[in-house]
């Protein structure tokens, strides 16, 4: 179905601000900042099936993270492309761990991974899931620093001469 990124986007970041109220990730605080581009943006996709994917990113950017961190959220378009990034100022993920992130249980550092819960699915299933909508999945990331994930998605601009009708 033709989804408004914007407003789906912000719904999933709303919950979070609510989870954070009603402290379902103990001991943590979180803020979330959104910076959106004001145009609506409008994409094809399963709205639960991509709602999963921004979940599982943003519980690993909250689980990731020391008490307290800045998760900053971004929505725009390039050429042909929308883009989600969900930054956050957490571990951040070792060089050599990076292009394994996304293998099914595949977790960094088995001890500091154990404490924290989790089967190392979340990505494994984003990928797929961003990658069924012929879009991308991938991650900058410096360690102790924090990672910034990113979406693109195929993205068709509204073309002026598909607005108007020559009479
Ligand atoms: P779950 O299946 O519950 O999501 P998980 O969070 O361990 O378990 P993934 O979400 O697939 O699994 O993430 C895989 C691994 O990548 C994590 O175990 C963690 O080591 C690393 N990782 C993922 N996101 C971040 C992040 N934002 N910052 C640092 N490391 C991360
Ligand atoms: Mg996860």
């Amino acid at each position: 179905e033709l989804v408004n990124i914007n407003e789906l986007f912000n719904y999933v970041l709303n919950r979070f601000d609510m989870i954070l109220k009603k402290d379902d990730h103990p001991e943590k605080t979180y803020t979330i900042k959104r910076k959106f581009t004001k145009r609506d943006l409008w994409v094809d996709l399963d709205t639960d099936r991509f709602t999963q994917v921004l979940d599982n990113l943003m519980n690993n950017a909250i689980k990731y993270s020391p008490d307290g961190g800045v998760i900053t959220c971004r929505l725009y378009e390039t050429r042909n492309k929308v883009i989600l990034s969900i930054s956050d100022q957490g571990l951040g993920i070792p060089r050599k761990d990076i292009p394994h992130i996304f293998d099914r249980f595949y977790r960094v550092d088995k001890a500091r991974s154990r404490q924290q819960g989790g089967s190392g699915l979340g990505l494994a299933i984003s990928k797929e899931v961003v990658e069924a909508l012929k879009g991308q999945l991938w991650v900058e990331s410096v360690e102790g620093k924090g990672s910034t994930f990113y979406i693109a998605l195929p993205y068709e601009p509204i073309k002026e001469e598909d607005l108007w009708d020559e009479v």
